[in-house]
């Protein structure tokens, strides 16, 4: 089986988790946020394996969209003015329960996230236990 990071993340306003246990995929609970569309909003499941890019939503959404990600407990818009470096959208930002932060592109079909630890040492420690990368 493949060795993998599963993120548990927080919402940077009200610090509520936004992990949901109950929406799975690849067996991992989901990060759960509000999103809206042009047309229309809804809720959307993320996969919490970091660089897995599945999800799933009944919002329908057009490839190369833009969308805005807003916190389910809090409604706080969770798109910052950070862009993403490779297709200019604005990047979501959201903090992880371990420390540090991951962002990710708000754009459908943009493949960039990334995460950032406040202390990479100690959080790579910590997964390379829980893990054994
Ligand atoms: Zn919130
Ligand atoms: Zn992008």
């Amino acid at each position: 089986m493949k060795k993998y990071i599963s993120l548990s993340v927080k919402c940077p306003f009200c610090g509520k988790s936004l992990m949901d246990g109950d929406e799975l995929l690849h067996g991992e609970p989901t990060i759960k946020l509000n999103i809206q569309t042009r047309e229309s909003r809804g809720i959307i499941h993320l996969c919490s394996i970091y660089e897995c890019f599945d999800y799933k939503t009944e919002v329908a959404l057009t490839e190369k969209e833009v969308v805005e990600f807003v916190c389910p407990h809090c409604n706080k818009e969770l798109n910052t003015k950070d862009v993403c470096r490779i297709c200019h959208a604005p990047m979501v930002s959201l903090l992880l329960k371990t420390g540090g932060r991951v962002s990710l592109c708000s754009r459908t079909g943009c493949a960039n996230h990334y995460v950032a630890f406040e202390d990479l040492s100690t959080e790579l420690q910590k997964f390379y236990e829980k893990y054994e990368i």
